[in-house]
């Protein structure tokens, strides 16, 4: 299972970014319970886990939370503004193997749009992090306000070893939709945008636009819960939780969702009891060798569309 597990580890923040889509009541879960969770990705063989929050670094925790990650053999993504890094830059060493860090605009007037406050400053501390011992990463949003000056920041980035540069459409997912109109690119400009970047002739650039952010995420809270991005909707969407059924039939609740052709390969009979007690989605093994999967989504646990599945 080689499925990235993105792991949002508090809901704090210490930013106002006008985009932000983040879950607003995560409960901050204390160090035992999230070394116990650590375990049970371990247990899924989980080989990849991105750490997000709101700002993980807000957690006093997070170094304990890492080390444990590495002692399972986790590669570990850290997502952080960057804000408090210069006071933690240090114990991180060791314990990420890739620091991804937001970079919006070098236009002053545009950060303080988006993220409410002045960047240039803080980019220029973030270029210093470049370290032989963890890869440095960015990632962008490009929205009405920022997105002409985009190729600016491929100038500064540039300057120093990366390994991947994202640049993603804006979307309104969750609560940034009252910001749907300040912020949405039209996909003609997007994908204009994408063409200039594309003349830059550098593979470390990448380019996500609305629908193709549409993807089987896995996205994981501290109790356990999994979630992903609907297919179609703005939102995400529970789809079991970790400590009650294992990743991979998870993995193939998400599967059934997408259709087939995701990378989990296969689904497996499974019954998942959703974030929402009364809100199921079921996933089935049909046939001789072949997988064939239904999800069912109930809002009732005697809906009658679930009698198909009365023989589990
Ligand atoms: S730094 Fe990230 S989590 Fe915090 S407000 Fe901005 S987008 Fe949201």
């Amino acid at each position: 299972m080689d499925q990235v597990v993105n792991w949002f580890v508090n809901s704090a923040c210490n930013l106002p970014c006008a985009y932000c889509f983040r879950e607003r009541d995560l409960e901050e879960k204390g160090t035992e319970g999230m070394l116990r969770l650590v375990k049970v990705l371990g247990k899924n063989k989980v080989k990849r886990v991105t750490i997000g929050g709101g700002e993980p670094l807000l957690r006093s925790d997070l170094e304990r939370i890492l080390a444990a990650l590495k002692e399972e053999g986790i590669f570990v993504s850290l997502h952080t503004n960057g804000t408090i890094l210069k006071q933690r830059i240090k114990g991180l060493r060791g314990l990420v193997d890739i620091l991804s860090l937001p970079i919006d605009s070098v236009e002053e007037g545009e950060n303080q749009q988006m993220r409410g406050r002045p960047y240039v400053g803080l980019i220029e501390e973030i270029m210093g992090y470049a370290h032989p011992e963890f890869k440095l990463a960015f990632k962008t949003t490009a929205t009405r306000v920022n997105w002409a000056s985009l190729p600016k920041i491929y100038d500064l980035v540039r300057q120093v070893p990366f390994d991947y540069w994202k640049v993603y459409q804006f979307r309104p997912l969750n609560e940034a939709q009252v910001y749907d109109s300040t912020f949405a690119l039209p996909d003609k400009t997007f994908e204009g945008l994408r063409a200039e970047l594309s003349g830059l002739a550098d593979r470390r650039i990448q380019v996500v636009n609305r629908k193709e952010g549409h993807q089987p995420y896995v996205f994981l809270d501290n109790q356990g819960n999994v979630s992903t991005v609907h297919p179609d909707l703005e939102q995400n969407i529970p789809v079991g939780n970790l400590f009650e059924a294992d990743l991979e039939a998870i993995g193939g609740c998400i599967d059934a969702i997408y259709g087939e052709g995701s990378s989990w390969g296969f689904a497996r009979k499974v019954r998942i009891n959703w974030r929402s007690p009364e809100n199921w989605c079921l996933v089935k093994e049909r046939g001789e060798g072949t997988f064939r999967m239904r999800v069912v989504t109930a809002t009732r646990y005697d809906d009658p569309r679930l009698a198909y599945f009365s023989d589990d």
